[in-house]
């Protein structure tokens, strides 16, 4: 009888490479420490942009992802009957920088596809009733979209349960050992009667703590650090389409410009959500997904510069997730771990894990199936962290 592949980690990676490998044929088992979701995958807030350029391999990955979510949310859709949201509402960036040069926001953006054009102060404030800045310019930019984290989970397990996976879930964290100078083993609270045999293929797919999994093995740790995001929601009617702007606060040391990016989203029932480009540093050793009050103080800085002071008594929720970086150039970290052939890692998704995470499985299961190869940028690294 075929050996059932293993996933660990029921996020949306995990997810999406149980379903890809059993739609070919592989008989797939995910173990899940908590339930499906409950990593940084039910925390996103659920834009998806393709990228400014195609001249790397990590944004040329992103552009592949892009194209493939209109197939994927119909697929899913047809699959299990549930909507997961996808839609393309278009963005309105009034970052500084763009507000400065529209001209040259606008330019940079002439390799995407679909329309980009300038809006000018009364045009903003006509799309954007709600706002109490004043911005000179922006952009609006058709191509970009959103999908709903809950429902795109919701969906993918239940295809995958449909399709035969056999879902575990609440084990507790499964760990990876060593076993003699090439297997490994499988440690924890594992289902009844299981065993891993030298044949059998494990793919690691557990988010930022996919490092923690992985115990004793060289030849050297993941190299993945965790990186908090935080988001609220507000009672404020949900924007027709996705705002990016910035929001300087004095106490962040911000030199890249990337730490004063927000976002405020259309969400799935109407309302909308606020959420930072990259978030809080993270400080406490094990990283903590809970919310802080740091996170929520800057959220609601950069609320109030859009909607004033009042707009404290409209947060509605407050949450948080850790995103899984790569700490190496390139993209995710995907491919064999050296030296263990039975052992695939997918994880480093960091901020765009839901606009590649699918894309990422079809590259993994391509390369456990069919022999193909990891792009270079995304294997790996053989050496140390
Ligand atoms: C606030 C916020 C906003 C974001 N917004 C966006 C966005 O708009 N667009 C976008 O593309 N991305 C966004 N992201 C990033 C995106 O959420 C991540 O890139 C993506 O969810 C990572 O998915 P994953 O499956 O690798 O990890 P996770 O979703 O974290 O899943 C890992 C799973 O593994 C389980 N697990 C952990 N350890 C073990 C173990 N030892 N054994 C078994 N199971 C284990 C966990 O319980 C978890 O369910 C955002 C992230 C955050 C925090």
């Amino acid at each position: 009888m075929q050996e059932a592949v293993i996933v660990l980690g029921g996020g949306i990676v995990g997810l999406a490479l149980a379903r890809e490998l059993r739609l070919r044929g592989q008989a797939v088992e995910l173990f899940e420490a908590r339930h499906c979701g409950a990593g940084a995958t039910n925390a996103a807030t659920g834009v998806l942009r393709p990228p400014p350029h195609r001249r790397t391999p990590f944004f040329q990955l992103r552009q592949r992802g892009w194209e493939q979510w209109p197939g994927l949310a119909t697929q899913l859709r047809q699959e299990t009957g549930i909507d997961v949201g996808y839609r393309v509402c278009g963005g309105i960036d009034i970052r500084d920088v763009t507000e400065r040069d529209p001209q040259r926001a606008c330019d940079q953006l002439r390799h995407t596809d679909g329309e980009v054009r300038i809006l000018s102060a009364s045009q903003l404030q006509e799309l954007l009733p709600s706002m109490q800045r004043e911005p000179t310019a922006g952009l609006f930019i058709e191509q970009e979209a959103t999908v709903d984290p809950r429902a795109l989970i919701e969906a993918l397990r239940e295809s995958c349960l449909q399709s035969g996976v056999r879902i575990h879930e609440q084990l507790g964290p499964i760990g990876i050992e060593p076993r003699g100078d090439d297997g490994i083993d499988l440690v924890g609270q594992l289902p009844h009667d299981f065993c891993v045999s030298a044949e059998r293929q494990v793919v690691l797919a557990a988010g930022w703590e996919s490092t923690n999994a992985l115990r004793d093995l060289p030849p050297a740790p993941l190299p993945l650090d965790p990186v908090r995001g935080e988001a609220i929601a507000l009672d404020i009617p949900a924007p027709d389409h996705i705002v990016t702007f910035d929001a300087r606060q004095e106490a962040i040391e911000d030199a890249a410009g990337n730490r004063s990016r927000f976002s405020w989203i259309p969400a799935p029932n109407g309302k909308s959500w606020l959420g930072n480009s990259v978030g809080t540093d993270q400080q406490e050793d094990p990283p903590s997904p809970e919310p802080t009050a740091m996170g929520l103080e800057q959220l609601l800085v950069a609320a109030q510069s859009m909607f004033g002071a009042e707009v404290r008594d409209r947060v509605t929720d407050h949450w948080a997730g850790i995103r899984p970086k790569a700490m190496r150039h390139g993209g995710p970290l995907l491919g064999r771990w050296p030296g263990r052939p039975q052992l695939w890692i997918a994880t480093g998704h960091y901020r765009t894990g839901l606009l590649v995470g699918p894309t990422t499985a079809s590259m993994v299961v391509d390369a456990m199936l069919g022999g193909a190869q990891i792009p270079e940028p995304f294997s790996i690294p053989e050496g140390s962290k």
